[in-house]
């Protein structure tokens, strides 16, 4: 384990409250957390019903120059606060309006601080776009692999082909198209990917996410991520009250739509009231997690894996350094053999046994698939529980107080450097972005005169 990864995760687990302090939990022992950016690029060439973005984020230029350089500012705290590794993304406004030179260099700056990027968009642009973007002068790859993230739900206004959809199954082609450039970009060039599919959840559109899941699951997306709309960003973009949807309505529609259930309590991310993250994969068709909450040969591996190689860094060391550090942390702990023989003597049967699992594998149907539900809390909740914490007091209101907890057992930070802090991205969008595009708007305006 890297020394300033083992001192990031003790520092992260120390100060995380009491009730997340779970055997599940991989804040603190296996993450640091999610990062993103903020203030590099706030505007979008789309209209989201709710939109995070403050009302001023779309009188910003786009502008490459103080994009890279924010972009290195921010990563390099993160670097300095949270250690060599950890995942982050490359948010703002919609990162394609950056030109494919502007947006490489940003991904690069990232990578440079150890992060591993993942670019967040509508998806909403052209195969010629993601080529220029991956590939430098002469056509070779600039990147091994990329990450990107696709925002596509019918609470998007804009989208060139589908400008006001009336359903989620309109979408769909639109979604197939989008894994489409990557696949068609590995035949040409070797690029490996890894393809998130995101999707707002509002009363709206709640009875359509299974049939959605249904369409979109065998796409060649490895995440699904759902979000219930939280009463944040920008006013006038709030259609309907969004309390009536919660992370268990949208988890009750994800396992309709997969037809078994989505066991998610064996591995915690943070505060279970934000985040809700089942890891596993797709076999045939049906979803196996990695972890069985009720078996305990699984249970007891997950905690082996947390107690003695939760610090590695698994997708981001080279595979044969990989191979070493694992071989050297088993050597510590002979033990672990056992259990980890136990762990997927248990995994084989639930899924159908070794030979099912080669059969699926050389038939192409085997690949990893997560699913999550991340909800951001209101703005109404989360300015007076964050003002609370900046003055180190604990709220007296139970409805401020769990703010407060699920502040505190954020995944999810965004770096502030020259106040010194890590920001919750749900304070950020609350708080802070509001007086963050007001002055951008002054160094950015969109008519240079
Ligand atoms: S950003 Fe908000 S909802 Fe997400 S983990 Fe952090 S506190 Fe929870």
């Amino acid at each position: 384990m890297h020394p300033e990864t083992r001192q990031a995760l003790a520092e992260r687990w120390a100060a995380l409250p009491e009730h997340v302090r779970t055997p599940a939990q991989a804040l603190g022992r296996h993450a640091v957390g999610c990062e993103g950016t903020h203030g590099v690029f706030p505007k979008c060439n789309l209209t989201c019903t709710p939109c995070y973005h403050s009302a001023d984020a779309n009188k910003v230029r786009v502008d490459g120059g103080h994009t890279v350089a924010e972009v290195t500012r921010q990563m390099a705290y993160l670097r300095e606060r949270r250690g060599p590794y950890a995942h982050a993304q490359l948010i703002g406004g919609e990162v394609s309006l950056l030109s494919p030179d502007d947006h490489a260099a940003a991904l690069q700056a990232m990578r440079d601080a150890g992060r591993s990027p993942m670019s967040m968009t509508h998806g909403d642009f052209d195969p010629e776009y993601l080529r220029a973007l991956v590939t430098g002068p002469g056509g070779a790859l600039r990147f091994d692999r990329v990450s990107f993230a696709a925002h596509v739900d019918s609470l998007m206004r804009g989208r060139r082909g589908a400008v006001r959809p009336r359903t989620e199954a309109e979408l769909n082609p639109f979604r197939e198209r989008f894994v489409q450039m990557f696949r068609d970009l590995r035949a040409e060039t070797g690029l490996r990917y890894y393809l998130a599919h995101n999707m707002t959840v509002t009363p709206a559109n709640l009875g359509q996410v299974a049939e959605t899941v249904r369409a979109v699951v065998g796409m060649g997306y490895s995440m699904m991520s759902f979000q219930p709309a939280a009463h944040v960003g920008d006013e006038r973009r709030w259609k309907e009250s969004y309390t009536a949807v919660d992370a268990d309505a949208v988890w009750a529609e994800l396992e309709r739509g997969l037809g078994q259930r989505v066991a998610h309590e064996g591995v915690e991310f943070g505060d279970p009231r934000c985040n809700r993250v089942a890891f596993g994969f797709l076999l045939d068709g049906r979803w196996h997690a990695f972890v069985d909450p009720d078996a305990p040969a699984e249970t007891a591996a997950r905690d082996a894996f947390f107690a003695h190689y939760g610090g590695i860094a698994f997708s981001g060391t080279p595979p044969l350094l990989l191979v070493a550090k694992v071989l050297r942390a088993a050597r510590r702990h002979p033990g672990d053999v056992r259990i980890a023989v136990r762990w997927a003597r248990s995994l084989l049967r639930r899924t159908g046994g070794p030979g099912a699992v080669v059969r699926g594998a050389r038939a192409g149907r085997l690949g990893l698939m997560t699913f999550e539900v991340h909800s951001f809390m209101d703005a109404e909740h989360v300015a007076p529980a964050w003002d609370l914490m900046q003055r180190g007091i604990e709220a007296d209101d139970p409805r401020l107080r769990a703010t407060q907890e699920r502040l505190a057992a954020c995944t999810y930070s965004m770096a502030h450097p020259e106040t010194g802090q890590l920001v919750p991205a749900c304070a950020q969008h609350s708080v802070l972005d509001p007086a963050e595009n007001v002055e951008l708007r002054r160094l950015l305006p969109l008519t240079v005169v």
